[in-house]
């Protein structure tokens, strides 16, 4: 998918260190001035939905996180359908309702609003482990996932055809039914749900011959899921759209997919640098030597210089992770190895050198003691 979409803070027109009082205040602003309900210029929709889009993103510091990191990339659903999950806010009412406590509509008037009104399904969450470099340069994993999906022939209604859905004739539409009670204290007005449409307003004529009226669709399928490059241990990729399934019609939750990066047995890493120990002989640590270093990119020359002490460490510059926060490094630790055994002939040697050292480090320091 081209990455043409704006930087969500740059739809809020805040910076990248807003705090979340700040994000909110310039999301509710622009949603005010956007709201396809108060402005009717073209284009105001479209607007509206990325300002929403930004903020349902930047609202969560978790999300937020992980656009910092990846950016759309890491918060996006990846697969045309669905699109990034764009949580519709209904009315205005709703908008100040959420923002102010308690809408215009008073007590009941809301209550009515929410159980009919269709609602996003819940997420949900799988775990996934990955390879070390997997992690390192991203990949395509395919993974096969029971999901309800809503069905393509009725676009969740339930009907056959649009004409097949009719307003319900004993609510008219509402939703609920009044009746009446006398009790001791008098005539008592209620509201109930509809028995007929339960709440929904509306009656379907024909079902749906796809979906025998479900509006949805049990489906198994394979989804490729774009693991980013430079994901770490515990981080989350969002499919939107692939969560359980919407209420009243409503679009599905998102499916959040937990990485675990499974340990390599050579390489280790912090954040984007990479961490690697090498061994080297007491000899080479002492005159020096250049050797082949093993990286994710393949073998690096990394020259040893003279006098090298154990647990050195060397550092390979740009060898480390690449990720949106940039390129790490790669770093090479020394573990100086002393043989366990000597041969004749290396003690021949070792003796010759002994006998023409005249600088004994043991020597050096006793004399210091004294
Ligand atoms: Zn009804
Ligand atoms: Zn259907």
């Amino acid at each position: 998918m081209a990455d043409q979409k704006r930087d969500y803070y740059e739809v809020l027109g805040v910076s990248r260190d807003a705090s979340e009082d700040e994000i909110k205040k310039a999301y509710r602003k622009l949603a005010m001035k956007y709201h396809p309900d108060v402005n009717k210029d073209p284009g105001a929709e479209d607007k509206f939905k990325e300002i929403n889009e930004a903020y349902e993103v930047l609202k969560d510091p978790e999300k937020r996180r992980q656009y910092d990191q990846f950016g759309h990339a890491g918060v996006d659903g990846q697969f045309g359908q669905g699109g990034a999950g764009f949580t519709d806010f209904g009315d205005l009412n709703d908008l100040f309702g959420s923002f102010f406590g308690g809408g215009f509509g008073g007590f009941g008037g809301s209550q009515r609003a929410q159980s009919r009104r269709p609602r996003q399904g819940n997420d949900r969450i799988m775990q996934m482990r990955i390879d070390f470099m997997d992690a390192v340069f991203g990949k395509t994993e395919t993974i096969s996932l029971d999901v309800d999906e809503q069905c393509d022939h009725c676009h969740g209604s339930g009907a056959e055809s649009p004409s097949d859905v009719q307003t319900c004739p004993t609510c008219h539409g509402s939703g609920y039914v009044m009746s009446q009670q006398r009790t001791a204290f008098g005539v008592i007005q209620q509201q109930t749900v509809c028995p007929d449409c339960h709440g929904t307003g509306k009656k379907i004529t024909r079902a749906c011959h796809v979906c025998h009226g479900k509006g949805y669709e049990h489906k198994h399928v394979k989804l490729d899921i774009k693991i980013p490059q430079g994901i770490q241990s515990g981080q989350q990729i969002r499919i939107a759209g692939k969560g359980e399934r919407g209420i009243n019609g409503g679009p599905n939750g998102d499916l959040y997919i937990e990485i675990t990066v499974r340990p390599h047995s050579v390489f280790s890493r912090q954040g984007d640098d990479i961490y690697i120990k090498v061994p080297i002989s007491a000899i080479d640590a002492t005159i020096g030597t250049s050797i082949q270093v093993p990286t994710v990119y393949g073998d690096v020359e990394l020259k040893i210089p003279e006098g090298t002490q154990p647990n050195t460490k060397f550092r390979l510059k740009g060898k480390g992770v690449k990720s949106r926060r940039g390129q790490g490094d790669e770093y090479v630790e020394v573990n100086v190895e002393i043989p366990r055994k000597v041969s004749r002939k290396d003690r021949e040697m070792y003796e010759k050198l002994r006998s023409s050292q005249n600088d004994s480090p043991f020597e050096r320091f006793k004399k210091a003691f004294k």
